[in-house]
């Protein structure tokens, strides 16, 4: 067979030659005519079974470009075995060109990066049970506006507001689509036709695309800055309030810190000086931690019950920072200004689905039993993942990677972050797996384990790739292994 092949390569080429210099037409070649037609690769029982699943055109349309692509490789001469061209080859191709072209582009990846609220990947998972409340809203009909009890129209927020009032001790509750939307409608809520007064210190940018100045321009208050960046003081508030001021806005400085000479306002105490004035404060804390973080021996972070505690007005934050639920804004406080809100053609804009309805009802009602929060909401549980338990996993890793040829690794000490502009400057001390994979640099294994099926993401440090299993489950080392085992087949 090698000998046909060189000799046709000799005839294509003189072939070439001959139509180059106008010599005529081709002769015959024999190789292509090797090549099996359309219509018997779909006579083949395999493609029978695929086009029951992809349908005929999506399967003819595969086939055809398999069949292409080898005609091609014969007419450019380059040498190919006939077995690439059997019916079974053929069709075998062209189920792996139909499983690649109907792989979703949005699909799930193992965080092996360490960071547990990863904006690039998502932010939180959510608790199983959740993700089961968010399927069964999305693939039956529900009681979304419908009161089971009286058989009347029912509130679409009301089963949430029970929760958030219990768990935040706030009056009332609105949910909106993010932290972004929730911050946007209570400005415009309460503030559209005069003036809101904020920091210089807080006048923060999160992810590029939400800016405190920005967002209270587009709500149509106009932004009244005080004190200098690193320090404002009670009385450079109560000097700039006046007859337009509408409201006085707290911005927790989420992802990044001012150190050294600093002084910012407790909310509290522009809370105080609100109501000296008869101005309602608002408090966007961004990260929206309901349980005391410190008893689970993590950072401190301002949580949600206690700016209520303090008396802010309103509060707002996301569900899928620290919360660990679905992407949502959540808005708590005073009744009636949440009523307003919830009034404000605005929110009928940045309202949320049933499936985020779902979800974030789920999640709130693991929070009402504190003791199951750190271990069934899994942003909770791989923020407090004991030390002892990172080591053991990352030894197990360590050695399901070490038993396939031509990978080596060993554990090393590293620091995980929480992410999502949570605790920015706390690094949680954590094992990682740095990991080598013969005839592969750190940024080639990289860039083949993000294009396997189920796509590993991991870090690139020092030249080295590394993981860091803070952000994995014990599931998901054999997934990993697997991912490694065909990376590394394709060198
Ligand atoms: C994250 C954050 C936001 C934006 O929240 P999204 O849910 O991403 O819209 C706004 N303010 C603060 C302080 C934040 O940390």
């Amino acid at each position: 067979m090698a000998k046909r092949l060189r000799g046709y390569v000799h005839s294509m080429t003189s072939h070439r030659r001959k139509q180059a210099s106008g010599e005529g037409p081709a002769f015959e070649i024999d190789v292509l005519r090797d090549i099996p037609s359309i219509t018997r690769l779909l006579n083949t029982e395999q493609a029978r079974v695929i086009v029951a699943i992809y349908g005929r055109e999506e399967v003819v349309a595969a086939l055809r470009a398999e069949v292409e692509q080898i005609r091609n490789r014969i007419l450019a001469a380059v040498p190919i075995e006939p077995s690439r061209y059997s019916p079974a080859e053929l069709v075998d191709a062209a189920v792996r060109r139909l499983a690649r072209s109907s792989r979703l582009s949005l699909r799930r990846v193992i965080n092996a990066a360490g960071i547990v609220i990863h904006t690039n990947l998502g932010r939180a998972p959510l608790p199983a049970e959740a993700a089961q409340a968010a399927y069964d809203a999305a693939s039956h009909y529900s009681s979304l506006e419908l009161d089971l009890e009286t058989g009347r129209r029912g509130a679409r927020n009301s089963a949430i507001q029970d929760h958030l009032r219990a768990l935040t001790g706030a009056d009332a509750a609105l949910v909106v689509n993010n932290n972004a939307a929730a911050v946007l409608l209570a400005i415009a809520t309460l503030a559209s036709d005069g003036e809101v007064i904020v920091s210089r210190g807080e006048l923060v940018e999160i992810g590029g695309a939400f800016r405190i100045p920005d967002v209270v321009g587009q709500s149509g208050a106009r932004l009244v800055e005080v004190g200098a960046t690193n320090k404002t003081r009670l009385a450079d508030y109560a000097l700039a309030c006046g007859p337009e001021t509408r409201l006085l806005l707290k911005v927790h400085a989420s992802n990044f810190r001012i150190v050294g000479f600093t002084a910012d306002v407790p909310i509290g105490d522009l809370v105080r000086l609100g109501r000296a004035n008869g101005l309602p404060a608002l408090y966007d804390l961004g990260s929206g931690a309901l349980l005391d973080f410190t008893r689970m021996g993590l950072p401190a972070e301002p949580s949600v019950p206690d700016a209520v505690a303090a008396g802010a007005d309103v509060a707002t934050f996301s569900g899928d920072k620290l919360l660990g639920g679905p992407q949502c804004g959540v808005i708590v406080g005073k009744a009636d200004l949440v009523a307003r809100m919830g009034r404000h053609p605005l929110y009928r804009a940045v309202r949320v689905d049933k499936m985020t309805l779902a979800a974030l009802e789920a999640t709130l009602r693991i929070y009402r039993n504190p003791a199951r929060a750190a271990e069934a909401i899994p942003v909770l549980r791989m923020l407090a993942t004991p030390i002892g338990a990172l080591i053991e996993r990352a030894e197990r890793l360590a050695a399901a990677l070490s038993a396939i040829d031509g990978v080596c690794c060993r554990t090393a000490e590293g620091s995980s972050f929480a992410g999502g502009g949570s605790m920015p400057e706390n690094p949680l001390p954590t094992r990682l797996v740095r990991a080598s994979v013969r005839g592969f640099s750190a940024t080639a294994l990289a860039g083949a384990l993000r294009q396997q099926d189920l796509p590993v993401i991991g870090i690139i440090d020092h030249d080295s790739f590394v993981l860091d299993v803070r952000t994995i489950v014990d599931d998901e080392i054999p997934e990993i292994a697997a991912a490694f085992y065909t990376a590394s087949r394709r060198a």
